[in-house]
């Protein structure tokens, strides 16, 4: 691109917002006992409250509360006492009551924020609210040739949502943002953060306005991202879209538009000026819900180790390298298994390498999480001090004691690299008449070696090596042939 069209797009900064819904891990629905999962037979978990029979009355999800007071602690929210839920009315074929109970003037969390890791800094993005809700059902466009079929399972199931201040400054920081969130409710436990399946969404608000204005542009709503990558991709064509329209004189509309992964951009739903007129009002069928502050501590008293605590102790306590602890923290299960691992050696560098190199080597090879695999972390514990004894060699171990060791579990390491033959000889008595026999092999080398061509302390070691079946402990050896030929 030219430098000064370049320029054009310069002049403007970007602010985002982002609204995220987060679908709960409970086993049952927000406000009835139908069983809340995904995948079940169509129209099978819909009681007359999920349907909104007339009569029926709403029971508010207890865990659903307990789960929006979890995320509200990790990013440091305000925890409001009185809950209350309001009705937002609208009519939608798979909205079956006609109205959705949601939180509208007391959301259950205010303020807080997430920090989120980026390549070069640390990003904050400040929260204004989370407040819990219900999900509708799924209208189905594409089963049936004519007709829309909806499907009610997913109606009436626990949603938080996320909402972000406008701090959010380009579709990279979205993405960071969104992985953020997304380590953090699994963390928790609370939510699978599986975008692909819609237990994780986001919409995008994007404005632009010339850097250093003190006032907003108008913004965009973009909707239907099913990835992080395409809300960066959405965000990057929104910007862009909305400067050039600036820059040709015109205006933005305000209006909520949808993204279109295969052509890369977005296009236009509905305009604001169709907005609708929701007629929020307190629901009369829901008692207010309290949330005290011993309830509050109860939960933070057994909130699991965060990410950002781990990373924590990973670099600080450690002393691993910042990219090698956000490796590990990346996914629960990967930080479960080495913590369970440096509990059974003091080598957590050589802990994380062995997690992150032939460990996940395995598994991605299979197509297997860590959860499936079967050999515990004590046991690689074992491999570890075999070969920080000295024992066995780094590559004996990793290429044949390991996955060895993977189909034999029930033995332990060192019994097994005894079988395999892989123990190093560190016995120097034996080593050292190897180390004579090689020596006394080429006596002119020697004097060579002695008149100052020190390379030819390899081919010795090599001669050792060789001669001693692969099983001499190269440190040790090294020391041992260089000591002898100075002599
Ligand atoms: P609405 O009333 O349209 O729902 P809100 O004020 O509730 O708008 O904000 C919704 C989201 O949009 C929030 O995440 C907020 O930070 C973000 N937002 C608000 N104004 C702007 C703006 N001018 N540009 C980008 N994002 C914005
Ligand atoms: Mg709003």
């Amino acid at each position: 691109m030219p430098l000064l069209y370049m320029s054009v797009y310069n002049k403007y900064e970007t602010v985002i917002g982002l609204e995220c819904h987060i679908q709960l891990l409970t086993k049952t629905k927000m406000y009835s006992s139908d069983v809340a999962e995904y995948g079940a037979l169509p129209n099978t978990n819909v009681s007359v409250i999920t349907l909104g029979h007339p009569g029926t009355l709403p029971v508010i999800n207890k865990r659903a509360v307990e789960f929006a007071v979890k995320l509200g602690i990790a990013v440091n929210a305000n925890i409001r006492e009185e809950n209350q839920f309001a009705r937002k009315n609208y009519f939608y074929a798979d909205l079956p009551k006609g109205y959705q109970i949601t939180q509208d003037k007391t959301p259950i969390c205010t303020g807080g924020y997430v920090l989120a890791k980026m390549k070069d800094r640390e990003l904050r993005v400040n929260l204004t609210r989370i407040h819990m809700e219900e999900d509708s059902g799924k209208s189905q466009h594409d089963i049936d040739p004519f007709e829309t079929l909806v499907d009610l399972n997913r109606a009436g199931t626990p949603l938080l949502e996320i909402v972000t201040e406008p701090d959010i400054k380009s579709g990279e920081e979205a993405y960071a943002y969104l992985t953020e969130v997304r380590k953090l409710v699994r963390y928790l436990d609370i939510c699978d953060g599986n975008m692909e399946e819609g237990s994780l969404r986001c919409d995008a608000n994007i404005s632009v306005m010339l850097k250093g204005s003190k006032v907003f542009g108008k913004k965009v709503e973009v909707k239907n991202m099913n990835s992080f990558r395409n809300v960066q991709r959405a965000i990057d064509f929104e910007v862009k879209r909305q400067i050039d329209l600036i820059e040709a004189g015109e205006e933005i509309a305000g209006e909520t538009r949808s993204f279109d992964a295969v052509n890369d951009k977005t296009f236009s739903m509905r305009s604001k000026e169709n907005a609708n007129d929701y007629r929020y009002f307190p629901e009369p069928d829901l008692q207010p819900v309290y949330v005290t502050q011993e309830y509050i501590n109860s939960i933070k008293a057994n909130l699991p180790v965060l990410p950002d605590e781990l990373f924590k102790i990973y670099t600080k306590e450690y002393k691993l390298s910042e990219y090698d602890a956000l490796q590990l923290i990346d996914r629960k299960e990967v930080a479960a298994y080495f913590n369970e691992l440096v509990k059974h050696t003091g080598n957590q560098k050589s802990a994380a390498n062995w997690v992150m190199g032939p460990v996940k080597a395995y598994l991605n090879e299979r197509a297997l999480t860590i959860l499936q695999f079967t050999l515990s972390p004590a046991k690689i514990a074992e491999i570890i001090a075999l070969i920080d004894s000295g024992k066995v060699s780094n590559t004996a171990a990793s290429q044949t004691l390991f996955p060895a060791l993977v189909k034999q579990p029930e033995k332990t390491a060192e019994q097994l690299a005894k079988e395999l033959d892989l123990l190093q000889n560190s016995n120097s008595g034996e080593l050292q008449s190897f180390v004579d026999q090689a020596l006394a092999k080429y006596p002119e080398k020697i004097t060579e070696y002695k008149n100052g061509k020190v390379t030819l302390l390899g081919m010795f070691v090599g001669e050792v090596m060789r001669l001693s079946k692969g099983k001499a402990d190269p440190k040790l050896l090294n020391q041992l042939v260089k000591e002898t030929l100075e002599k």
